[in-house]
């Protein structure tokens, strides 16, 4: 090396991200006690949490106007001088704050009207240099801009300007935190940052350095310079979480015992050849990847993704034989009694005449598949009786609710779990699930009929391998859907329902939805229900169903429905899952505006489960662009992984990263929305990492650095690897 570097740069190793967050801010010039504590209001106590604090916007000044030269209707940034700045209250109900500001460029002058921001009065101040984002208006002859985007960049230069995300609260203005970050940047490069990426990765991808994109995404030339960094840093934030995964992942698989199960036995297929009808490919599929998993030796680990109605049921069923003919039992878990209840029922049926061969226990005669419902509802005597057999493994399947992981209940040898409807349970359960077999570890199955996007999947459940059934079985008839948003709809819909029944269909009317009051919920259904019964739906058989109702109730109800003794169900949102009729036809869904997208889907997914033709209808006066764009989609497709993306760009990841994701927070700058090749390409290197040479572990630093991003609870796993 020559000496142009100084001293301090020639034996020192480059700086990793885990020595920049052992630097306190206070260390920076002009980083104070008070300015610290600002600082730690906005979360960035340390140099890393610093240099993690990325820019909101960018105000590229290439773009730049003159006054002179605006357009009228078009937006444009302009950078201007604050001459004026004035507050009144308009008249009017309710009165609003005006604070109209004066500014020019010297090529103009141009008006400024801020509503209901009474505090631009505080924040600008004549003689100050800001930049306005805003579409240009002609009001009473002259210039004017209302509510623009204003950025105060005081004396920056350069030709992107970044603006950070600021709080008043905070005390911080964007060019003190740009000269912060500026300095960090500075002296990070007397050692250099440390890139713990492999080179190939960096190539294959075309990425610049770390050093090169912190630098970037602070301080950009241009826009496309700020996207190349913005790239680089996204897929390091993918990686660590990625590699997180996949590292847990492998380190399940290496380190627990799991049951080899044998998949050739006779049950399956003598279960498959009585069913009433032929498999669809992707179930076959489905069960042929799940049987390659059983018949490994160590713990399956997998979920089942597969919209309302393409038979996942059929797939669990064969999982859980494929247990049962090697003399293990299975558990099936549902999320409600109700539904542990159609299940325990729907699972009878589909055994009907499958039998186990003879396996010892009797004598050169084969016996039927011993099923049994183990819920909290099941009488003392009864519930002995069963707990007592599944001890001595005379059970071959039980299906249940939470009641399965219950202390006190106990199997002999559980060899597969199918858990239903995954949202509703929480990861502990499903370790306790686990916990609950002597030996070896039982495989899971986890499935699921709310669609996650692949790459949302892919980092929420990253540690499960996934199946995805897409095909509906044939001979399925289409649901129209209708938006309803007039009287004279309303009334056509009801002509159109009792049509439907008067032909021997049945139908549904759910209620809205009231957020977090299942009384008001089970009340205004009540009303629903008096007011149909004496108005548009006189002379027919209604139910009425709803979460306040004693189990009983519930389930007599749900049976005359079922037995046709019923002509329509009026409903809260408790028949959102499971409730399988295929003779109903019509589902009326009461303002739909309140439900979410995945919500709808489900309650649509009642219907259309028959050979009949069947229609949903959304009534909704709504004209908000939400409603619009929600019930929209659902009249468009009746796809719900298409709906799913639909769901993802309405409302963002949040929702979906939600609980799951609380210790792994690091995705600041990475979108799952908008990143969506990044997540697959993230977890396609993690993979080749963890199992290539040496394993994660023959990359120290990037070791040392997933770690850094990880609470201690998913640390153990990482570092047992
Ligand atoms: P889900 O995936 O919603 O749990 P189910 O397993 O309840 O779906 O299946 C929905 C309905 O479709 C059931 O009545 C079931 O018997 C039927 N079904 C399942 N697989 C097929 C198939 N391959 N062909 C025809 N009908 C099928
Ligand atoms: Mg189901």
């Amino acid at each position: 090396m020559s000496g142009e570097t100084g001293p301090t740069a020639t034996d020192a190793a480059p700086i990793t991200l885990g020595e920049l967050a052992a630097v306190p801010v206070t260390r920076l010039k002009g980083v104070g006690e008070r300015k610290a504590e600002g600082l730690a209001i906005v979360g960035v106590e340390n140099v890393l949490d610093l240099l993690t604090y990325y820019p909101r916007r960018y105000v590229d000044r290439t773009k730049e106007a003159r006054i002179r030269d605006l357009v009228v209707g078009e937006e444009a940034l302009v950078l201007v001088t604050v001459q004026r700045v004035s507050s009144r209250r308009t008249r009017g109900r309710p009165p609003k704050v005006l604070v109209t500001v004066e500014v020019t460029d010297g090529s103009g002058q141009l008006r400024v009207s801020f509503f209901n921001q009474a505090w631009r009065e505080r924040q600008l101040r004549a003689g100050m240099t800001v930049a306005l984002f805003g579409k240009l208006e002609i009001y009473a002859g002259r210039k004017q801009m209302t509510n623009p985007v204003v950025d105060l960049i005081g004396d920056r230069t350069g030709r992107i300007v970044p603006i950070y995300p600021q709080s008043e609260k905070a005390g911080l203005s964007t060019w003190e935190i740009g000269d912060w970050v500026a300095e960090a940047l500075r002296r990070s490069q007397v050692r250099g940052l440390l890139d713990p990426v492999p080179d190939w990765v960096l190539d294959r991808f075309d990425l610049v350095t770390r050093a090169e994109a912190f630098a970037g995404i602070h301080a950009p030339d241009s826009m496309a310079h700020r996207d190349v960094a913005r790239r680089r840093l996204v897929l390091d934030e993918l990686l660590r979480v990625q590699l997180a995964l996949v590292q847990r992942k492998r380190h399940i698989e290496r380190t627990t015992l799991g049951i080899a199960h044998r998949v050739d036995g006779p049950l399956v297929d003598a279960f498959v050849a009585r069913l009433p009808f032929d498999l669809t490919d992707d179930q076959r599929a489905a069960i042929d990847e799940i049987e390659h998993d059983l018949a490994a030796p160590h713990p399956m680990h997998r979920l089942l993704q597969g919209d309302v109605g393409s038979g996942k049921t059929v797939v669990a069923v064969s999982t859980l034989l494929v247990a049962v003919q090697g003399g293990y039992q299975g558990a099936f878990m549902a999320p409600t009694e109700v539904l542990a209840e159609q299940h325990a029922q729907g699972i009878r049926e589909l055994l009907d005449g499958v039998e186990v061969p003879d396996d010892g226990a009797t004598l050169f005669e084969a016996r039927p598949v011993r099923v049994e419902l183990l819920t909290n509802r099941v009488g003392a005597a009864e519930r002995r009786r069963i707990l007592a057999g599944m001890a001595a493994g005379q059970v071959d399947l039980v299906i249940g609710t939470h009641a399965l992981i219950q202390e006190g209940v106990e199997f002999r040898n559980l060899g597969a779990v199918v858990i239903d409807e995954q949202h509703r349970f929480g990861v502990e359960q499903r370790a306790t699930l686990r916990d609950k077999s002597t030996g070896a570890v039982p495989d899971v199955l986890v499935m699921t009929a709310t669609p996650i996007p692949r790459t949302a999947a892919m980092t929420v459940y990253g540690d499960l391998d996934v199946t995805v059934i897409r095909s509906m079985p044939a001979g399925r008839q289409p649901i129209t859907t209708r938006w309803v948003r007039t009287d004279a709809g309303e009334e056509s819909m009801w002509d159109a329902v009792r049509s439907e029944v008067a032909s021997g269909r049945q139908a549904y009317v759910v209620n809205p939805l009231i957020e977090e009051s299942e009384k008001l919920e089970a009340r205004s259904a009540q009303e629903t229900y008096a007011r149909l019964e004496a108005g548009e739906l006189a002379g027919l058989r209604l139910g009425l169903l709803h979460g306040r109702l004693g189990t009983a109730d519930k389930e007599t109800t749900m049976q005359q429905f079922r037995g046709g003794r019923l002509d329509m169900l009026v409903a809260t949102t408790v028949i959102e899952v499971g409730v399988d009729v295929p003779n109903a036809t019509a589902m009326v869904i009461l303002d739909a505006d309140r439900f979410g997208i995945a919500q709808l889907h489900q309650l649509r997914g009642r219907v259309g489960r028959g050979s009949e033709r069947s229609w949903c209808y959304l009534v909704s006066r709504s004209d908000s662009p939400e409603a619009e764009a929600r019930l929209g989609a659902l009249v468009e497709t009746t796809d719900g992984f298409a709906l799913a993306e639909v769901d993802l760009e309405l409302r963002g990841e949040g929702t979906i990263m939600g609980e799951r994701q609380k210790g792994r927070s690091d995705l600041k700058l990475a979108s799952l929305r908008r990143d969506r090749e990044w997540v697959e390409r993230a977890r396609e290197v993690a993979f080749a990492i963890v199992d290539g040479e040496g394993g994660l572990e023959a990359h120290a630093d990037l070791l040392d650095e997933v770690a850094l991003f990880l609470d201690e609870d998913d640390q153990e796993f990482l570092l047992k690897g």
